[in-house]
């Protein structure tokens, strides 16, 4: 295939490459077979030219041998007639006269009549053989009338004249076709041997021919088989030892060129896969090796089958010492058997991930998160595939979270209580209102008793005003005790309009003490939201008392407001004509510990703010344009995001 590359490809050998091999090969042969019937049909040719010089031998043959016979015969009957004119016997030599006349009369007319036959007739022997035939009659009777006359001197003279002048013409007749007979037959050999000479040669030369182009053919024939074939032994080596980009280059379109191509194609396929193949392995590899996770295979027993490079940095092992060793050796002797339940599941049914002490070369403990993964049945794999994770900085950071967290809510109930010590005085007027008034209600009562007859009515309506005050003392304690109580955050429905009128009534005496009026605008079309109330009163009760201490110094209003923000949220503002916020710290009032207040804390404001960002709303701080500072925040009315800190959100403080 790859010499055919040269060839021109209108020339014939290419014009049968687009054959079939079968039809290639019959050709082939049909192109050799016309040779040699041509070379038959030569060697045919050459000997009919022989043929014709032999048959041309033998006619002047036969021309010689007709006139010889003529003469003979006139020679024998001038011989028999002498012989009978000596013996006088007249009876005889009639008889005689007329036989042997007769006889050559025929041979003369034989000789003519083959003379005929010729080709080419010679006149002037025809015209002799005439004159001879005849004269001849002539002469016999004229003698057979001169012996029957007696006259045997007449027969003589005659016999010595005139018979012997016809036998002189036959003679110089024999002698002339003698001659020709003898030119035409060195003529006849020379043409003979010019045509055998031409015969040999042409045969020779012709078989030469066929046998060269039978071998041209042959080795045609051969060499566009094994040729091909050649290549594709070729090509299959190549592929058999990998060289999966060896292409074999096709001629012509037989079958050996339909399998060429098929080869390509199959090797070209072969390698797309070997390129997808090591592609995906490539990927693979570099999943397994940059991966921060240690990958393990393990066999039934736990033993390590095989361990991702990742080791050293996992585990702090490098993968030596893990190979061949069982897994169990290496963990915290108390994880054993989770471990063991943990590779005994089966693939399909999802378990959740481990965590177990994986002992370091230096003795300490990692944390490691496990994943397994029980392919024991698939053949490909036959072992449990493990995923060990490091947690062990995770974990430690999960418990310092965990204190910050404890911290954070210690610090938001510490606030409670420092601002509850502040309400302690409004809380001793406001339960002290609802208990003289069951006190004056029990007096009533008593008299109403007391009198004869006892008024039953009115003391059970005292007795029912007494009930309603010590219910609404229990009320005050309960929502009192609710911001002492440390508790986990919990949503339910609340109601914002409500908690604001519960924290105006917890702080008018603390107002009422520094001449501060309070005033609620309330928009009383809000909808209740899911949060948590807590910690919602907790966030008013710090911008509230906020808002106080801004004008226990030169009184004013405070004025709480409730509505609805531009984008549908809940806005709560709580304004005061009070110091306004410190300048140039604008920024700062949210830090946690950030204070002006030499007894303050701090972070009122930043567990506010926390607060409100866990239940996805916004506390933001702005300077009123007269007096005072407004502090406002929205909610959305779907809360979604919910911390789980008692005392506000569980970040860090900003
Ligand atoms: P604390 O009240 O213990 O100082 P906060 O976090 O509640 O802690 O407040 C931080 C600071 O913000 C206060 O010290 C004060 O300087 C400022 N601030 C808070 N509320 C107001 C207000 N209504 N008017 C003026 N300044 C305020």
């Amino acid at each position: 295939m790859e010499n055919a590359a040269t060839e021109n490809p209108s020339s014939t050998p290419a014009r049968l490459r687009r054959l079939n091999i079968g039809p290639r090969l019959t050709a082939c042969f049909l192109i050799i077979v016309v040779l040699m019937g041509a070379v038959d049909f030569i060697a045919v040719w050459q000997f009919k030219r022989i043929e014709v010089s032999a048959h041309r031998f033998y006619q002047v043959d036969q021309k010689s041998l007709a006139v010889m016979r003529a003469h003979v015969d006139l020679m024998e009957f001038r011989e028999a007639l002498i012989t009978l004119a000596n013996a006088q016997d007249e009876r005889g030599f009639a008889v005689e006269a007329a036989s042997q006349r007769d006889h050559v009369v025929q041979d003369v007319r034989r000789a003519e009549e083959t003379l005929k036959s010729f080709p080419y007739q010679d006149s002037n022997v025809a015209l002799t053989l005439e004159a001879v035939g005849r004269s001849l009659p002539l002469q016999a009777d004229v003698l057979v009338q001169l012996a029957n006359a007696g006259d045997w001197q007449g027969v003589r003279l005659r016999l010595a004249n005139q018979v012997r002048t016809l036998v002189g013409l036959t003679s110089q007749l024999v002698h002339d076709v003698d001659q020709e007979v003898t030119h035409e037959r060195t003529q006849a050999l020379a043409s003979t041997e010019r045509a055998r000479d031409q015969l040999a040669l042409v045969l020779s030369v012709t078989a030469a021919f066929t046998l060269l182009m039978a071998i041209v053919f042959g080795w045609y024939a051969t060499r566009s088989i094994t040729g091909p074939l050649a290549t594709l032994d070729k090509g299959a080596k190549a592929l058999g030892s990998g060289d999966f980009q060896h292409q074999i280059e096709v001629q012509g379109e037989d079958e050996l060129a339909r399998l060429g191509t098929a080869f390509n194609y199959a090797a070209r396929q072969v390698r797309e896969l070997y390129d997808e193949l090591k592609s995906n392995e490539a990927r693979f590899r570099a999943l397994i090796e940059y991966s921060s996770d240690l990958i393990l295979i393990l066999d039934s027993e736990a033993i390590v089958r095989y361990v991702s490079p990742s080791s050293l940095r996992v585990a702090g092992r490098n993968q030596e010492e893990l190979l061949g060793k069982c897994l169990f050796d290496f963990l915290a002797s108390e994880d054993i058997s989770k471990m063991r339940d943990t590779l005994g599941g089966t693939h399909t049914e999802s378990r959740p991930a481990i965590e177990v002490g994986f002992r370091r070369p230096d003795g300490s403990m990692a944390v490691i998160e496990v994943l397994a993964n029980n392919l024991l049945d698939e053949p490909a794999v036959a072992g449990v595939v493990v995923n060990a994770r490091d947690i062990t900085e995770r974990k430690s950071a999960e418990e310092q979270l965990n204190k910050l967290h404890q911290l954070e809510a210690d610090l938001a109930y510490m606030n409670r209580v420092s601002v509850m010590g502040e309400l302690a005085a409004s809380l001793a007027h406001e339960i002290k209102q609802p208990i003289a008034a069951a006190a004056t209600n029990a007096k009533t009562g008593l008299r109403w008793l007391q009198r004869e007859p006892s008024d039953m009515g009115e003391a059970g309506e005292a007795l029912s005003r007494i009930v309603k005050d010590v219910s609404r003392a229990a009320d005050i304690i309960d929502r009192t005790r609710s911001l002492y109580r440390r508790g986990i955050p919990q949503r339910e429905m609340v109601n914002l309009n409500e908690l604001i009128r519960e924290m105006t009534a917890l702080l008018r005496d603390a107002a009422n003490r520094h001449s501060i009026s309070m005033r609620a605008d309330l928009d009383e079309s809000l909808p209740t939201i899911a949060a948590d109330r807590v910690q919602m009163q907790q966030v008013l009760m710090n911008l509230m008392l906020n808002g106080i201490e801004a004008m226990k110094d030169t009184s004013g209003e405070l004025t709480v407001r409730s509505g609805k923000s531009d984008d549908g949220q809940i806005l709560l503002s709580v304004s005061d004509l009070g110091v306004g916020l410190p300048a140039e710290k604008i920024d700062q009032v949210f830090d946690a510990f950030f204070t002006t207040k030499t007894q303050g804390t701090g972070m009122g404001l930043s567990i506010s703010r926390r607060i409100i960002e866990s239940h996805g709303g916004r506390l933001w701080a702005c300077a009123n344009t007269g007096r005072g500072a407004t502090f406002q925040f929205t909610i959305p009315t779907e809360v979604s995001a919910f911390s789980t800190s008692a005392g506000g959100d569980v970040h860090s403080p900003t």
